[in-house]
C-alpha cells in the first residue's frame, strides 16, 4: 500500500485514539511508579475528545485530521504533556501543502518536523527518559523507509518496532525531566510513560494499516 486517503486517515486516528483510551490503566500504572500518576488520565481525556471531534468528521485534507487531533489534545489534555503531544500532531503541518492522501514520505515529513519542534519546545534530548526516546527512533525508521520507497504499512511497522526499542531503552536511563528526575537511580528498570504512549500510537497505526479496515482503491 502506498497511501491512505483523508477518510482513512480519520479512521486510523479514531482507532489510535480508542487504543490510547483503552491503555489508560497501563499508562497510569507506569506514571504512578515514577511520576505523579496523571499521564493515563490526561491521555484518556485528550483522546476521548479526539474521538468526539473525529467521529463523523469530514476532513478537508489528510493533514486536517492531524490538525484536529493536535488542537484537541492541546485544548483538553492540559499540563506540559498536552502541549507536547499537541506539538507532535500539529507542528509538522506548518510548512506543508495539505493533500487528500498521505504516503510514507508524508509521514516522514510531518513527524520529522514534529520531532524537531518537540525537542525545541521541551528541550529533552535522546537519553533523557522522555517520549523523545520513542519518537526519535520511530521517525528515523519512517524517514529511512521513505528513502527506500517502502510501502506505508511496512514503514509504520518499522516505526512501531523502533518505538518499542525506545521504550525498552528508557528503562536503562535516569530521568532528566518531570518528577521522575527526583528518582535518580531508582528510575532504572522503569519505563517512561510518554514514550510508552508514543509506542502505543505507532502500534495502533500499524494494527490499523494491517487490518481489513482500509478501502482497496488506494492500494496502488
Ligand atoms: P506531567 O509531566 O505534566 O505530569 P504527563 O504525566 O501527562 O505530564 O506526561 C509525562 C510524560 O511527558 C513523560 O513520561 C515524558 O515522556 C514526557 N515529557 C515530560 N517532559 C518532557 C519534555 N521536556 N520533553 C519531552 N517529553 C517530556
Ligand atoms: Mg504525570
Amino acid at each position: 500500500m502506498k497511501r491512505i486517503d483523508k477518510f482513512e486517515c480519520r479512521d486510523m486516528m479514531l482507532y489510535v485514539a480508542g487504543k490510547i483510551v483503552e491503555s489508560e490503566p497501563l499508562l497510569t500504572d507506569i506514571d504512578r511508579k515514577i511520576g505523579d500518576g496523571d499521564h493515563g488520565t490526561g491521555m484518556k481525556r485528550g483522546f476521548s475528545h479526539v474521538i468526539t471531534e473525529l467521529e463523523g468528521y469530514q476532513p478537508e485534507s489528510a493533514d486536517d485530521v492531524f490538525r484536529v487531533t493536535g488542537m484537541t489534545l492541546l485544548d483538553t489534555m492540559g499540563g506540559a504533556s498536552g502541549v507536547l503531544f499537541g506539538t507532535v500532531f500539529i507542528s509538522g503541518l506548518i510548512k506543508r501543502k495539505a493533500g487528500d492522501y498521505l504516503t510514507l514520505k508524508d509521514f516522514a515529513d510531518i513527524f520529522g518536523c514534529s520531532l524537531e519542534a518537540l525537542k525545541k519546545r521541551g528541550r529533552a534530548k535522546p537519553g533523557d527518559k522522555t517520549m523523545v526516546d520513542a519518537l526519535e527512533p520511530a521517525v528515523e525508521a519512517i524517514i529511512a523507509g521513505a528513502d527506500q520507497d517502502m510501502e506505508l504499512e511496512e514503514g509504520i511497522r518499522a516505526a512501531e518496532a523502533a518505538a518499542y526499542e525506545g521504550v525498552e531503552y528508557t528503562k536503562t536511563v535516569k530521568a532528566r525531566f518531570g518528577r521522575a528526575k527526583y528518582f535518580g537511580k531508582k528510575a532504572i528498570g522503569l519505563q517512561d510513560a510518554g514514550a510508552t504512549s508514543v509506542w502505543i500510537m505507532f502500534r495502533s497505526m500499524n494494527e490499523w494499516l494491517h487490518s481489513g479496515n482500509r478501502k482497496d482503491e488506494n492500494s496502488i
